[in-house]
């Protein structure tokens, strides 16, 4: 798994001087790439090397070979079909050019004075996320005067990618039943539509009243009420996520959304303000703070699918149970589609996992295992 750190450097000349010359090199490749139709790193090292160490001596080899490597994905990126111009200064890490000292908040860079150590500044994401500090990405704000370093880190890697360590659970969200897991557990809404009802019939008494206290009131009310789902949601993740299962699989949320249209208004009114999405994000941090990951799949046929034979046909499902018209398979309509849930979100794990394996290994970073939009997003190449 793979978080970002960000730390506030001071503002020092001869980082801004490093930044400076860092992309000069770039744009020299960038340059030439676009004028020789090329974004092969070999070609550009052979056309590029002596012009950029005759203009720009002060800077070390092992930026240039950087500068060069941003320079080819950003023309790879545009398929050489525009001339780039390098704007910001920003200056791309790896281990060979950067070592990042957690307990002492010091950073040492390579820089155009040689390795220089700086201080940072405190982050509580420094004791989050220790663990592999793979490359950085140091951007100067000039304007505001700010210098930033966006370090990669890799949480106990080794551990989530061997196959027999990794254990999914997939999560079905509905209405009936808030929750159901892959592993047979249900988590019914029975006790949030009754207190849910409870809330909503004192509400439409004062609503009624009409005075100024029945006004009060029922703004108290709401609060309370509000902040009972918000328990209730908390508890559920956290039971969750407290499972022995390291990766937990949703469905993407237009189809829980759906499913709530389907199972009927007579629900909807009873569950009101219940949301499945707050308790996703619940899932979600919860499962960041425990080192878990969190990813989403298609919800397409989870319902009517089998997850025994994986035939799929509408008329499988009757009501809350699901009959396989193929092998006779028979189980709670709900569990069979977190079951189907969770051999999706298996798939889908090591898909993301080889994904962010080999865009690593060509130095691109990667954040996060899910595709949610709420992620911070990786590292963009070029200016
Ligand atoms: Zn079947």
């Amino acid at each position: 798994m793979f978080r970002t750190i960000k730390l506030k450097l001071p503002y020092d000349r001869t980082i801004i001087e490093t930044g400076k010359q860092f992309r000069e090199a770039c744009q020299i490749v960038l340059d030439y790439g676009f004028k020789e139709k090329t974004f092969n790193k070999n070609k550009l090292n052979r056309g590029t090397y002596r012009e950029v160490r005759e203009k720009i001596p002060t800077l070390p080899s092992a930026l240039v070979q950087t500068a060069r490597d941003q320079a080819s994905e950003s023309l790879k990126q545009t398929e050489l079909k525009k001339e780039l111009h390098r704007k910001s200064l920003t200056i791309r890490y790896d281990q060979r050019t950067f070592k990042f000292y957690p307990d002492s908040h010091t950073i040492s860079l390579t820089t155009v004075a040689g390795r220089l150590v700086f201080p940072v500044a405190h982050s509580p994401l420094i004791e989050k996320y220790r663990g592999e500090y793979t490359n950085a990405q140091l951007s100067v704000d000039q304007k505001h005067q700010k210098i930033f370093i966006m370090v990669q880190v890799e949480i106990s890697g080794k551990e989530a990618q061997n196959k027999e360590n990794v254990r999914v659970m997939g999560i079905d969200r509905g209405i009936k039943n808030i929750a159901v897991l892959s592993n047979n557990q249900f988590f019914n809404s029975k006790h949030l539509r009754q207190v849910k009802g409870r809330y909503q019939y004192n509400k439409r008494t004062l609503q009624h009243a009409g005075t100024r206290s029945a006004h009060r009131k029922l703004k108290e009310l709401s609060g309370r009420e509000r902040r009972f789902v918000l328990d209730t949601n908390h508890v559920i993740a956290k039971k969750i996520v407290n499972l022995p299962h390291n990766v937990f699989a949703l469905e993407k949320l237009e189809s829980a959304k759906m499913k709530r249209k389907k199972n009927g208004r007579k629900f909807n009114g009873k569950l009101g303000s219940w949301s499945p999405y707050q308790l996703e994000q619940f899932i979600e941090y919860k499962a960041e703070d425990a080192g878990k990951s969190v990813l989403y799949v298609d919800p397409k046929y989870t319902s009517q699918k089998c997850s025994r034979c994986g035939y799929i046909n509408r008329n499988n499902r009757k009501g809350s149970v699901f009959h396989c018209l193929n092998c006779n398979f028979e189980l709670h309509a709900d569990l069979n589609a977190a079951r189907n849930i969770e051999i999706l979100g298996r798939s889908e794990y090591f898909r993301l996992l080889s994904t962010s394996q080999s865009l690593r290994s060509d130095e691109t970073m990667l954040t996060g295992m899910g595709e949610d939009s709420n992620k911070p997003t990786p590292f963009r190449v070029g200016s």
